[in-house]
């Protein structure tokens, strides 16, 4: 059989990795190809912290989100557990949310991660301490973040190493792709590119900027999820200091307005960072859509599955989406052919 992945960020590399390595253990004569116009450490993943947590996500029911999200906690447990953790960028880390209005204490990916708890009066007077900001509720739990700049080589090295393939090309006309093409399965991964690829006019750019830093005292994530927030996501040798979402901004440049609202926002909230390294700024542009697309179309004998609009969670979705990916394609190669699959 012969896949082809358009797209080499997290969501192209899970899908493909999920593929390759289900059809060699089902011992099928297995091509697969990752096709992207950027590989890491050119995608959308790679500037972000790759922290845990669904965010961003429109209306994309809650029940997908939750399989989707607890099956990449899962993977990344198992990494973490393993001696691959350092080289993969997966670490284990304490968070604390916090708001100036009201927080769901039933947020629907309690059971998740790690002792979820909700702050108490007292923790919350220590946090606002000295504050002008006043924070009125918060949790407090333990999850992962998986730096993509290291996560996505592992993976790529891990699918290589089973014989995948990777091509840099860019698509212009997925249609036009698919009809020219004798791949078995087109499986697309463009992420916002799937808006100029394929036509999608669903989906919009939520632009993000951050700073990185170097402090590497800093153990502990903090989220400010007010409607003003700053967020603070230590990674392996440097820390993110954010952010912004601006929907339907197109703007990739650093924008020093948004700069001193984050670099002042976040000395605000741990003073010390007035002492860290600055290392840089950065910008993506996260693929918005209202609903995350992850379904099978059929043209004939092929079939091409879509896996995009990942909005600000593409990592922490990505290896339950790759899942479904391959059960679309296990039940399409079922159907066409009952007696011959051995999927
Ligand atoms: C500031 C910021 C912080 C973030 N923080 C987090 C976080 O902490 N945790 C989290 O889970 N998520 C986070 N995100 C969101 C996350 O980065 C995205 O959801 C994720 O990268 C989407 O992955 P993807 O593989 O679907 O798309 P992308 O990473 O955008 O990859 C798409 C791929 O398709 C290729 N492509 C596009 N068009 C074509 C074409 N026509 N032909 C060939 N190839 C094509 C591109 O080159 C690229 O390789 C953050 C995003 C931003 C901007």
């Amino acid at each position: 059989m012969r896949v082809a992945v358009i797209g080499g960020g997290i969501n192209g590399i899970c899908s493909a990795i999920k593929i390759l390595e289900y059809l060699k253990s089902s011992g099928s004569p297995a091509e697969v190809t990752v096709i992207s116009e950027a590989f890491s450490p050119n995608t959308t993943g790679d500037g972000s912290a790759g922290l845990w947590g669904p965010y961003l996500l429109g209306s994309t029911p809650t029940n997908r989100v939750h399989r989707w999200s607890k099956s990449m906690h899962e993977f990344l447990e198992q990494i973490w557990l393993s001696d691959d953790a350092g080289e993969a960028g997966v670490c284990l880390i304490p968070c604390i949310r916090l708001t100036t209005t009201t927080m769901d204490n039933d947020v629907f990916w309690k059971d998740i991660v790690y002792g979820c708890q909700s702050l108490t009066p007292r923790q919350l007077d220590e946090l606002n301490k000295g504050r002008s900001k006043k924070y009125t509720s918060g949790q407090h739990f333990v999850t992962y973040t998986s730096e993509p700049m290291k996560l996505l080589p592992y993976l790529m090295e891990r699918f290589q190493r089973n014989g995948g393939n990777l091509v840099q090309r860019k698509i212009i006309n997925l249609e036009d792709f698919i009809s020219k093409s004798d791949y078995d399965a087109i499986i697309n991964c463009t992420g916002l590119g799937s808006q100029l690829c394929c036509g999608d006019g669903g989906m919009f750019p939520v632009r993000g900027q951050v700073t990185r830093v170097k402090a590497n005292w800093l153990y502990f994530v903090l989220l400010d999820e007010s409607d003003d927030g700053n967020y603070i996501i230590p990674n392996c040798e440097s820390v993110v200091l954010g952010g912004t979402h601006q929907e339907n901004d197109y703007n990739t440049k650093v924008c020093p307005n948004d700069k001193s609202f984050i670099v002042d926002g976040c000395r605000k909230i741990i003073p010390g960072l007035e002492h860290a390294q600055y290392l840089y700024d950065w910008v993506g542009l996260r693929p918005g859509r209202e609903t995350l697309r992850l379904e099978a179309e059929k043209r004939g004998k092929q079939i091409t599955i879509h896996n995009y609009g990942h909005g600000g969670s593409g990592v922490t979705l990505a290896w339950g989406c790759a899942e479904d990916v391959l059960e679309l394609l296990k039940k399409d190669l079922q159907a066409f052919n009952p007696t011959k699959s051995k999927l």
